[in-house]
């Protein structure tokens, strides 16, 4: 797995992730306007590669031809579910409508185990590299 870079939060999910209220809380997905601006974000951190096996991504067909991964589980992790430190870009293209190939996000799915993961932004992987 390699590292990628700092992300930097776009202003559109700062934004809306400050509207949250009594009354409403952000919740995954990102709406349209939100989702855009969120997938670049982390494409550039990324340098477009997947997370986990660093195979260049298909960025072509949004929702079809990647992966937003949500690396601890919205399941088991919901206070993570829109934080962007937890979202990264994966492998995971529709092979065809609604049937995902079982690569890397597709293939984790929902297994998480805080007592043996590596954080793929971890920095010491990321310098200078
Ligand atoms: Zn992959």
């Amino acid at each position: 797995m390699r590292g990628s870079h700092a992300k930097s939060e776009p202003q559109t999910l700062t934004d809306w992730l400050a509207q949250e209220n009594a009354d409403w809380q952000p919740q995954y997905p990102f709406p349209g306007d939100v989702r855009r601006p969120v997938v670049d974000a982390l494409a550039e951190a990324q340098r477009e590669l997947c997370v986990y096996c660093g195979r260049k991504l298909d960025l072509s067909a949004p929702g079809k031809s990647y992966h937003i991964e949500h690396f601890r589980p919205i399941s088991t992790c919901p206070d993570h579910e829109v934080s962007l430190a937890n979202i990264f870009l994966s492998c995971g293209q529709e092979t065809e409508p609604g049937n995902r190939s079982e690569t890397c996000g597709t293939a984790k799915a929902n297994w998480f185990d805080e007592s043996l993961h590596v954080e793929p932004d971890y920095p010491e992987y990321t310098a200078a590299r």
